[in-house]
């Protein structure tokens, strides 16, 4: 079933054009109506005898009661605990409550659930030296296969390098029966590639950042299939939103094989990690992951639209100081409580060094027609992806899914500050234009 070869991806080491050869931790990606038997199978034939499940409210109904009563069906010992949540966070509570609820003889950790509950039971596992896999119940984020666990570990949103699942499985009919708002922050999720994509040519071109093409091309199908299916995707046809559980692993795959989310993760990402510390920190309700990429998109390609037009002046770039008194202030005002380790980040990388700047300036000057011809045959207009998002019913805009305008302007400003990787955020700071595209940004929302 399905579209792609996964196995020829899965279980051996690919000597690639790159370079490097690519390999992942996952040995088996099973898609379809028998996967909870599959999953069973697989189980004994790797020789585990007491898997853990776990899901959350939702998941449980969803599939995990009905993993755990196969692997009790099949006379397997196995321990579950269903966390009292519609949405656990994946954070220290949610991680002590899992591992306090773990038997001392777990072998295997079998995840039932989506995005957040996958991360926080990718990190006990690897912390605790065992395996584990998950049976996806819904195709909300592309972090199923990768090694890395996206935790919220005191209030800052970090990235944990741990290891990928041995197997994932799910169901056509489970994933088409998940909520719409889940099956639609899939679809932002994969298409939020289209700038995390270009922003690792361009840094390629302006850092000689290592970019594999292969892995380029293989995000490319995953975002060409989720995007010609928007209409069966919104009627539910399990074919069709099994695109996108498809598209999801195929950029996790892409992760898997660099090493870390460069294929997956551009501005679009770090807008999105801004917003999330924050509505943690203000304790606020939390958006689903996807939802905040999806409308990120949006607002980075207009971005990337204004720089595909501008008239740059490149002395004037060359001479723009850096005020670090400032941006301690703004660093403090946005990232509160957080703060502290943005700046010791910043401390490590030194991204506003204006040397450095100038130097990374030289070569955008020389590039930039190149790079301008880039924007405009790689990237879809944000107008493209606004048709998607209606006919899915998604959200298009930061008011949608309740994130104000001030907020949502300052993470244009702050993203680059949450990673170490240059992105089109840091390019509008290199270029002098990142207070002006923000404002430009912000009066576009108020619109
Ligand atoms: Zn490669
Ligand atoms: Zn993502």
């Amino acid at each position: 079933m399905g579209n792609f070869d996964f196995d020829s991806m899965l279980g051996h080491d690919i000597p690639c054009t790159c370079g490097r050869t690519h390999s992942t931790d996952v040995q088996k990606i099973y898609l379809g109506s028998d996967a909870i038997d599959v999953l069973v199978a697989t189980v004994q034939e790797m020789g585990f005898s007491h898997p853990f499940v776990v899901s959350d409210l939702n998941t449980w109904k969803a599939a995990g009661e009905a993993v755990d009563a196969a692997l009790r069906g099949a006379g397997i010992a196995c321990a579950h605990i269903v966390l009292p949540y519609d949405e656990p966070i994946p954070d220290e509570h949610v991680i002590g409550e899992i591992f306090c609820a773990m038997p001392q003889e777990t072998d295997l950790i079998v995840c039932a659930g989506s995005g957040t509950l996958n991360d926080t039971c990718k990190f006990i596992s690897y912390r605790a030296k065992i395996d584990y896999m998950v049976f996806a119940t819904a195709p909300s984020m592309d972090g199923w296969v990768s090694i890395g666990a996206p935790l919220i570990i005191n209030h800052m949103k970090v990235t944990i390098d741990t290891h990928g699942p041995l197997a994932v499985f799910s169901d056509p009919a489970v994933l088409a029966a998940s909520p719409a708002k889940m099956i639609n922050a899939g679809v932002g999720d994969v298409l939020g590639k289209y700038t995390a994509l270009i922003d690792w040519r361009f840094s390629r071109i302006v850092n000689g950042e290592y970019v594999c093409d292969a892995t380029v091309d293989n995000v490319r199908k995953a975002l060409d299939l989720v995007s010609s299916n928007a209409e069966a995707i919104a009627s539910r046809e399990p074919e069709a939103v099994l695109t996108v559980m498809e598209g999801l692993l195929l950029t996790g795959i892409a992760m898997a094989w660099i090493g870390n989310s460069r294929p997956a993760s551009g501005c679009e990402h770090h807008m999105s990690h801004v917003m999330e510390m924050r509505l943690q920190i203000d304790g606020k309700k939390a958006v689903l992951h996807g939802a905040k990429v999806g409308i990120d998109l949006i607002y980075c390609l207009e971005m990337y639209r204004m720089l595909a037009e501008e008239q740059i002046d490149w002395d004037a770039a060359r001479a723009k100081p850096f005020d670090k008194d400032k941006w301690v202030e703004f660093t403090r005002r946005v990232y509160k409580i957080a703060a502290p380790e943005i700046e010791a980040l910043e401390d490590k990388v030194d991204k506003y060094n204006i040397e450095a700047r100038n130097a990374r300036l030289d070569v955008l000057e020389r590039e930039w027609p190149r790079m301008v011809q880039m924007m405009h045959d790689e990237l879809p207009s944000p107008d493209e992806i606004r048709r998607i998002y209606q006919v899915l019913g998604a959200p298009a805009k930061p008011s949608d899914v309740d994130i104000d305008a001030d907020l949502f302007c300052d993470s244009i400003l702050a993203g680059r500050d949450v990673r170490t990787r240059w992105t089109m955020l840091q390019l509008l700071w290199d270029l002098g234009l990142d207070e002006e595209y923000a404002q430009r940004v912000h009066k576009m929302l108020e619109a």
